[in-house]
């Protein structure tokens, strides 16, 4: 009986540790980090986990959903449905059919929006697909 409580006691003080050295650890994910991230249903699969009939979804690694950084905007690039137009994986959002903006953001000048360069096959290098820009940067 002694055992299990010391053994309890030991894991609480090393989960407070843990915490204390998440919360204190700027560099790396914090409690915000934790706080604005959005579980949302994968766009690749549709939240069924899998790519095919036996192949696990590679973007999601099988569970259905991912975790993305909020603010979130719709992939402009694939319109949220996590592939290009090979029915590959996204390139801006990596399968997600959302992507993670920074806000103030604005639409992109150069693409108006759209995410694509002028030949509609590749993605506008200036909003790198999301067809938004820092409102900040910009100025
Ligand atoms: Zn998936
Ligand atoms: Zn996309
Ligand atoms: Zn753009």
């Amino acid at each position: 009986m002694r055992s299990v409580v010391t053994r309890n006691k030991v894991i609480a003080e090393f989960v407070s540790k843990v915490l204390k050295a998440f919360s204190q650890n700027r560099t790396g994910p914090s409690i915000d980090d934790i706080l604005y991230t959005e579980r949302l249903k994968c766009a690749f699969c549709r939240g069924t986990g899998m790519n095919g009939k036996y192949v696990k979804c590679s973007v999601c690694g099988g569970s259905g959903h991912n975790e993305v950084r909020r603010p979130t905007l719709t992939c402009a690039y694939c319109r949220g449905n996590g592939r290009d137009m090979g029915g590959l994986t996204c390139p801006v959002c990596r399968g997600r059919g959302v992507v993670s903006v920074t806000e103030p953001v604005q639409r992109c000048p150069r693409c108006g929006g759209i995410g694509r360069n002028r030949t509609g096959r590749l993605y506008c290098l200036n909003c790198e697909g999301k067809g938004v820009v820092s409102a900040r940067d910009s100025k």
